[in-house]
């Protein structure tokens, strides 16, 4: 099967690669067609279109986007978005300009646990100031002893009810979705599994993702398990959404699955590329 990898990181969002650096590992390890999603910016998609160019692989121009929905954060990946498009560049510039002051608020919340001068750590991190992650955060409590991996800075610090979440509101999902639609993109509902919801709010976000205009979901991701793949493969063909698959790269040996590695998707599946022009 083709080897397409349609959710990555490079340092303008929270992964540590620059974006050439994730399309030549891409091309290393045998994809041969790349998105670069972003968080919330398209800063790196010329850079990495220029480097896909070069390797000889085939580049969608991508984002993910962060959304509140019923009081839940979900992830809004837009592919083949246009990265001139002013609408959706104000849209995410919006979305962006809370998390300097959430950052500020997470890190006095740190102080409080006794955890100092984490602002101007996590920065340090930040290949892109204007996009402070969590992440980053993360990677400065790992790197200054506090715990031993970044799943543990998030298990002990950074979720909901730990010293250090800030609860914060992002893009609404129908204006998320316009704004990639707009921009000529297709919105994709990314990594469903990973949110903790039952079957019944899981239907609703499905039929309200729809109804703003998303397209597809996707089944094969990093930390899908086989059982997510096979449920969210019945949920897109019975709410007919199409099917995408990525990694959700953020780095070597950063937790998530490296590029170019993950598991088919199962035929069943209608595919969020079956009319494009570069795969058919
Ligand atoms: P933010 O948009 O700043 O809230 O950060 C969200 C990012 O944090 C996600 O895109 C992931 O890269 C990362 N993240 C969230 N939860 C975890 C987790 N449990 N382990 C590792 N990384 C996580
Ligand atoms: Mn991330
Ligand atoms: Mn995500
Ligand atoms: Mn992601």
């Amino acid at each position: 099967m083709l080897n397409i990898d349609l959710h990555s990181h490079s340092s303008c969002s929270d992964g540590t690669l620059t974006p050439g650096q994730v399309v030549a590992r891409a091309s290393e390890r045998g994809c041969k067609v790349l998105a670069l999603t972003d968080h919330d910016v398209l800063l790196g998609l010329p850079a990495a279109r220029k480097a896909a160019i070069e390797h000889g692989i085939h580049f969608v121009d991508g984002v993910e986007v962060s959304v509140s929905w019923d009081g839940l954060t979900i992830h809004v990946v837009g592919l083949n978005v246009d990265p001139d498009n002013a609408e959706l560049q104000q849209g995410l510039a919006s979305v962006r300009s809370g998390r300097m002051r959430r950052a500020e608020a997470m890190a006095a919340d740190l102080l409080r646990a006794g955890i100092a001068d984490s602002l101007p750590g996590a920065l340090a991190f930040a290949g892109n100031k204007d996009m402070i992650s969590r992440t980053h955060f993360a990677r400065f409590l790992v790197e200054s002893g506090k715990v031993k991996d970044i799943k543990t800075a998030f298990k002990k610090y950074l979720v909901k009810g730990k010293p250090g979440y800030v609860p914060h509101q992002w893009a609404d999902l129908n204006d998320v979705v316009n704004w990639i639609r707009n921009a000529g993109g297709r919105a994709v509902l990314a990594h469903p599994g990973r949110y903790q919801i039952g079957k019944a709010r899981m239907q609703r976000l499905l039929v309200d993702f729809k109804a703003a205009g998303g397209e597809a979901v996707e089944v094969v991701t990093s930390n899908h398990t086989p059982e997510h793949v096979i449920q969210f493969t019945r949920l897109a063909a019975e709410y007919e959404l199409l099917a995408s698959c990525g990694s959700d790269f953020h780095g070597p040996g950063e937790g998530y699955a490296d590029i170019g590695r993950l598991p088919d998707m199962p035929g069943a599946c209608k595919p969020v590329w079956h009319d494009w022009a570069i795969v058919n």
